[in-house]
């Protein structure tokens, strides 16, 4: 630490950056599960990382979006970087093709889709026969290649851009003149057996030419993709084949002020799954490539925390995501939702030896609960710990759903954490005067 001199007499030292990172562990909200006699599998779970912060730091409850509401993982997100989702959120697309890593123009509309297997019949309809291919899709990439730039002769000003993402995912979109997002998906959500014509939401022009051309594109990817060598390979050795996208989440770019120019901060987001790292994009954020950081069971935490430590020297702000808690409790899997709380707490125990605790502060929390119990995402609450210098610490000594209950911070909103954190560094601006 140098000093500064000021005077002849008085010299300050220089103060070193307070910095701030919050970590997601996403759906670690659960509720009582009788196979584990009534506790949460947070409560189920050894986290001795968690609970010791919990005991030097303060906790409370989240309503992410607000009481009762149960978050999507793409407003929960937005809600935790201090946005009102109600206000800037647009569809899920949008985010994913961020995440994906491809430029949005204004005017693109973006789908989510899922290479999936399904049978044409003999009146012309698509059955269903797997929504994810088999899930495990090492050939994704090159699918998707093979549908990308696709031509469609009735609409041929229009682009069709298509990318990979991560397993049977992928992502869609339509760039052009008069295009528009009100359009209802092809994927039936396990709704109905059979893939469905996309249809315009409203009476325009442009929602009804988009429909078309979703329905046309969605044909010929079919043609295309039916008749490929990876598809005859897969069928050879009995794997589901990849020769349908089913397409969601249509959206138009959203319009989100950035959190430079809103704070004056730098800040680099830690991620594997797309939709993370492209919500973390369109709020400016540096998004950081991490080898091993998969989103999956597999994730290697090791390196995602040190990646996040090492961010931090060259950010203000870091956003650590980790996705296993939530596919675990989508899998309707208590035990291996344990397992994956005991894998995220390794990972945060990483993370704080490798960071400044004096000059750091850290959330921990989640985007939404997701309950084992039914798979779904619900409107609980989910716990929130602060901790760092300038922390007011509560009683709490453990980090559950029911022990941050009686934390000091209380029961408050997930667009609350932003700012709290912005205020920990003396970044919030003041209101009045
Ligand atoms: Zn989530
Ligand atoms: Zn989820």
């Amino acid at each position: 630490m140098g000093d500064v001199n000021i005077g002849v007499k008085l010299t300050l030292p220089v103060q070193k950056p307070e910095k701030a990172i919050l970590v997601i562990s996403d759906g670690i909200g659960d509720r009582p599960v009788s196979v584990l006699n009534g506790k949460t599998p947070l409560e189920a779970a050894m986290k001795p990382t968690l609970d010791t912060l919990a005991a030097k730091g303060a906790t409370g409850l989240l309503h992410v979006l607000s009481p009762g509401i149960p978050p999507g993982s793409d407003t929960g997100h937005l809600s935790l970087f201090g946005y009102d989702a109600r206000d800037c959120y647009t569809g899920r697309g949008p985010f994913e093709a961020l995440g994906a890593g491809l430029d949005l123009e204004p005017t693109d509309i973006a789908f989510r889709g899922n290479f999936a297997s399904a049978i044409l019949t003999k009146d012309e309809n698509f059955e269903v026969v797997d929504r994810r291919a088999g899930r495990h899709l090492p050939e994704g990439a090159e699918l998707a290649k093979l549908i990308n730039g696709l031509k469609v002769p009735s609409f041929p000003k229009v682009r069709v851009i298509v990318d990979h993402t991560v397993e049977h995912r992928c992502v869609l979109v339509l760039r052009g003149a008069g295009l528009s997002s009100s359009i209802s998906d092809t994927d039936p959500h396990g709704h109905s057996n059979f893939v469905l014509s996309s249809m315009p939401l409203d009476e325009t022009p442009e929602a009804e030419k988009t429909a078309q051309i979703v329905n046309t594109v969605t044909r010929e990817f079919y043609r295309i993709l039916k008749d490929s060598p990876i598809n005859a390979k897969r069928k050879k050795a009995g794997l589901p084949e990849a020769n349908i996208v089913l397409l969601r989440g249509a959206g138009i770019l959203p319009e989100i002020p950035s959190l430079k120019d809103i704070y004056e901060i730098s800040t680099a987001c830690v991620a594997g799954g797309a939709l993370y790292k492209g919500v973390a994009r369109s709020v400016g954020m540096d998004i950081l490539t991490v080898q091993g950081a998969t989103a999956s069971y597999d994730t290697d935490v090791e390196a995602k925390a040190k990646a996040a430590a090492k961010a931090l020297k060259t950010h203000d702000y870091v956003f650590l995501h980790f996705k296993p808690t939530d596919s675990a409790a989508h899998d309707k899997d208590p035990k291996k939702k344990i397992a994956m709380i005991e894998k995220f707490d390794h990972l945060v125990k990483t993370l704080i030896e490798l960071i400044d605790m004096d000059h750091t502060h850290i959330a921990i929390t989640a985007d939404h609960t997701t309950a084992t119990t039914n798979g779904q995402h619900t409107g609980d609450p989910v716990p929130l710990l602060m901790v760092g210098p300038t922390v007011r610490n509560d009683d709490v000594l453990e980090f559950s759903e029911r022990a941050c209950a009686k934390g000091g911070l209380g029961q408050i909103l997930g667009m609350a954490v932003m700012p709290m954190l912005m205020s920990a560094l003396d970044r919030s601006p003041m209101f009045g005067a």
